[in-house]
């Protein structure tokens, strides 16, 4: 996919668009798979919550992939996407009861990450198996929001419950088939990563019906020149070899997953809106665009780094300008970004948008969600139109407002 393609799709399906890069996504999808090669039976789960349109879970279908999901919807979603149920893995925080077994009559696999649930759940359907989400306590990356193995996170079974998860699996005779692990969306370091896994490895070897372990994800891509990306070449030669030892001492012929949502999707999402209004201030130039943290929430939700490059001018003089949104709110996309020369009108496009870009916009401001465009083969297809008017009235019910007489006597005096 070419710039001169973007601006093709911005001028057919207007903006803001988000538009993805089929191309981008299958060659990740190879690149992890022949990373652990040597492992004889690997699972990827693709993580639904990163980028959800139904024709994305399709092509994630068609590579072979299967998928790690949150919420009954995103099973759901799964099963309208043509997957079979047992190629989808449900792994809530805090969901009910009630969800759980909705999920387990799916016919999806359970993970269940705490004790209350797993007793409940094994109490009442023991035949059903289950897979356990552990904690191993280990900081992978420095940000706590995304760093969900460590002490204080609400995520999985600490490490430190095992004796009593072994007591509730022994008393309800529940059938546990997996173990689980996910440490968090920044793995920067290889060997903390493999050193949560031995936890895990230490873990499996209380459960005689094993038939998978489960490394979760976050496998770091880059989000701007020099980043540090995760290394899964190495990675994958080391864990392969590690994996393989275990199920060689143990006698098992395990399946090794992953849940990669990121890795999978992010570098394949490219964001275009266009500049309403470039305004000089005082201290800086402000170059404001049809959209917002409504549409792209991560600048102003996690800080996070999104490239902004001018696609109508790329060959502009660069100028320093702060990107900022339309919206009622501070809504600051980039500050003092080296962008070549931006004229009002003109198309700026946004990197790495393709993970938790879309599936987290909102209707903030009674705006519109974007039109989602994926290119494929050479060919930009809509994959979800624009909303409309219609869209924002739709759930809600039309009802008459009367106001007492009192009321209405003083509206008439004021
Ligand atoms: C969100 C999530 C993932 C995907 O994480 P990425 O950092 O996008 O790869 C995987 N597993 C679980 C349980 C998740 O909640």
């Amino acid at each position: 996919m070419e710039n001169k393609d973007l601006l093709n799709i911005a001028k057919e399906y207007g903006s803001p668009v988000y538009v993805y890069d089929s191309a981008t996504i299958i060659s990740q999808y190879n690149r992890l798979t022949s990373a652990f090669k040597g492992v004889k039976k690997l699972k990827l789960n693709y993580a639904v919550k990163a980028l959800s349109n139904i024709a994305i879970l399709k092509l994630m279908n068609a590579l072979g992939s299967g998928l790690d999901t949150v919420s009954v919807q995103e099973v759901q979603l799964g099963l309208e996407a043509g997957f079979a149920p047992e190629d989808i893995i449900f792994t809530p925080n805090g969901v009910s009861m009630e969800e759980i077994e909705k999920v387990a009559a799916l016919g999806a696999q359970i993970n269940i990450d705490n004790l209350s649930i797993l007793e409940q759940f094994g109490s009442k359907h023991p035949n059903t198996p289950v897979c356990i989400r552990i904690n191993p306590h280990v900081m992978a990356g420095g940000n706590s929001n995304i760093s969900v193995g460590h002490i204080d996170s609400k995520f999985g079974i600490s490490i430190h419950q095992i004796p009593h998860l072994l007591r509730i699996v022994e008393n309800t005779g529940m059938h546990v088939n997996g173990i689980h692990m996910h440490t968090g969306s920044d793995i920067l370091d290889i060997e903390v990563f493999l050193y949560a896994s031995e936890i895990l490895f230490e873990t499996a070897k209380n459960f005689k019906d094993l038939e998978f372990i489960d490394f979760g994800s976050g496998f770091k891509v880059p989000y701007k020149e020099g980043d540090i990306e995760t290394n899964i070449e190495e990675l994958g030669k080391k864990l392969t070899k590690r994996f393989n030892d275990f199920c060689k001492e143990t006698g098992k012929d395990l399946t090794l997953s992953f849940e990669p949502g990121k890795f999978l999707v992010s570098q394949a999402g490219f964001f275009v809106a266009r500049v309403n209004v470039v305004k000089q201030t005082t201290s800086t130039v402000f170059a404001s665009i049809d959209s917002g943290f409504n549409h792209l929430i991560r600048p102003m939700f996690y800080n996070s780094y999104h490239e902004i490059f001018n696609l109508t001018n790329p060959k502009g003089k660069e100028r320093f300008y702060s990107v900022v949104g339309y919206i009622c709110e501070t809504d600051t996309f980039g500050n003092n970004r080296r962008i070549a020369e931006i004229s009002e009108g003109d198309l700026l496009c946004f990197r790495n948008a393709g993970a938790y870009c879309f599936t987290m916009a909102s209707n903030y401001n009674s705006r519109y969600r974007p039109a989602e465009v994926l290119w494929h083969d050479g060919q930009a297809l809509l994959i979800r139109k624009r909303e409309t008017f219609e869209d924002l009235i739709r759930n809600q019910v039309d009802v008459t407002i009367k106001l007492p007489e009192s009321n209405k006597e003083l509206v008439k005096k004021s």
